[in-house]
């Protein structure tokens, strides 16, 4: 047994949702206990006692939506690389690295970005995939989420944009991951069907997917973060993107939907009543430049909004603190989002984790899965119940991050991951990327998409 106290705990247990010099009791990958650590070490003297000193004791947080990937351009300045548009930074960037992956670059991707979101706390993520050759690449992505010791749920993006042997091999490294799922299944693992954007998908494609998608798998994709979304469905078939996809049978209760900046009232209407889920990502909107999402409004319409990344940073804390600046600047008025990036970021996230690996992910209270953070978060100021999250939203910074314990296992002891060898990872990753940026600079740009 592990006993992880000494410090504020702050629970997302309704029932018991803080305790000052709390602590948490775990056994066989499930909490026992949360309570006083007095009480907690009276109650099971032959623990082993870790030692928040004074930090903050957190359930594990949860990512909804990142790109291992991309993590390789982290830092990078490309040359020749100005966009104008959401269309010609995906093209400038992403697209220009996803068609040049390798199969070790996406492990190197992989360990990075794990390993990075592990230093902020974060022990669920649900990843998105792209690669123009991804044979395999989703089964060493789990390898590599399994070494470092992470819960993910995996999905390979489908798209027309590299031709039609390309979709296929995707949709195909999709289905096979399933299986891969059903042989290798860990309660740490589960997969997606990944779409890229209704606007690189044809119709013809879209049906393939949905035909071939193994009961049970839910689709995870982009929609609607630019206009192209909306202009390509208007021009293609005459109905919005969310109206097609529910029409192609893509809109259901276990899709996953990132952005949904542009989408009409009747859009968020049919969301609503598919069930779907929305994630937020508000760093990688403001980047792009695509606006703001309208959270407020998918909360009212009954969708449960859920926050995350699209890989521009790992830390959750970051991208939660992001979401009520740009809230309060949409809104022109002081102290505006608190609620909904609480909301995200400890029930959306939450209830999404539940549906993919069960019940208890992202709280921590007696039968729930292990999944623990402990932060070097000391404030000056009181930190109680009535507060615990505005200390989250305003003071926490997710890279204090000191100890994770993931499935009753500690993956990361006093800053130091105790799993994997991170300078030889770090020394592989960094090879890769080298070799990346040569190879990319060499091809030269993405051709166009097709018409
Ligand atoms: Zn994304």
């Amino acid at each position: 047994m592990i006993l992880i106290g000494g410090g504020a705990l702050f629970t997302n247990d309704p029932e018991m949702p803080f305790a000052a010099n709390g602590a948490v009791a775990a056994e066989d990958g499930r909490i026992v206990a949360a309570g006083k650590t007095a009480e907690l070490k009276r109650a099971f003297p032959g623990a082993e006692f870790i030692d928040a000193k004074g930090g903050l004791i957190m359930p594990g947080l949860i990512n909804a939506h990142t790109h291992f990937y991309s993590s390789l351009l982290r830092g990078v300045k490309l040359k020749g690389f100005a966009p104008d548009s959401l269309y010609e930074a995906l093209a400038g960037r992403a697209w220009r690295l996803d068609r040049r992956l390798s199969f070790t670059d996406c492990v190197s991707a992989a360990y990075a970005a794990i390993i990075d979101s592990v230093r902020c706390g974060v022990t669920t993520l649900f990843d998105h995939h792209a690669c123009a050759d991804p044979a395999g690449t989703l089964g060493a992505i789990a390898a590599a989420a399994a070494d470092v010791g992470v819960r993910t749920c995996l999905a390979c993006e489908v798209s027309d944009r590299g031709g039609f042997t390309c979709a296929e091999s995707q949709i195909r490294e999709n289905v096979e991951f399933w299986d891969y799922c059903k042989r290798n299944g860990h309660g740490r693992l589960c997969a997606m069907f990944g779409l890229h954007a209704p606007f690189t998908l044809t119709d013809a494609t879209l049906r393939k997917c949905v035909a071939r998608r193994p009961e049970g798998m839910g689709f995870h994709l982009h929609l609607s973060e630019g206009e192209d979304d909306r202009c390509y469905c208007a021009r293609t078939s005459g109905v919005s993107p969310a109206q097609r996809l529910l029409d192609l049978g893509v809109l259901g209760p276990d899709t996953l939907l990132c952005h949904c900046v542009h989408v009409t009232e009747k859009e968020i209407a049919l969301i609503a009543e598919s069930g779907a889920f929305i994630v937020n990502a508000p760093q990688s909107n403001m980047s792009n430049g695509v606006g703001f999402a309208p959270v407020p409004r998918f909360m009212e319409a009954g969708i449960t909004v859920c926050l995350g990344t699209d890989g521009f940073t790992g830390d959750m804390i970051e991208s939660a603190r992001s979401y009520t600046l740009i809230r309060s600047h949409e809104a022109g008025m002081p102290g505006h989002g608190a609620d909904e990036a609480a909301e995200m970021l400890f029930s959306g996230n939450v209830r999404l984790a539940e549906r993919f690996f069960g019940p208890g992910i992202g709280r921590i209270k007696p039968g729930a899965p292990a999944d623990v953070a402990v932060f070097g978060y000391r404030p000056f100021t009181p930190i109680g119940p009535e507060n615990a999250i505005n200390h989250i939203l305003f003071g926490l910074s997710g890279r204090s991050c000191e100890t994770v314990m993931v499935d009753g296992r500690i993956i990361m002891r006093a800053g130091r991951l105790v799993t994997v060898d991170e300078g030889r990872l770090r020394t592989a990753c960094a090879a890769a990327v080298n070799s990346l940026l040569e190879r990319m600079e060499a091809e030269g740009p993405v051709p166009p998409l097709m018409a």
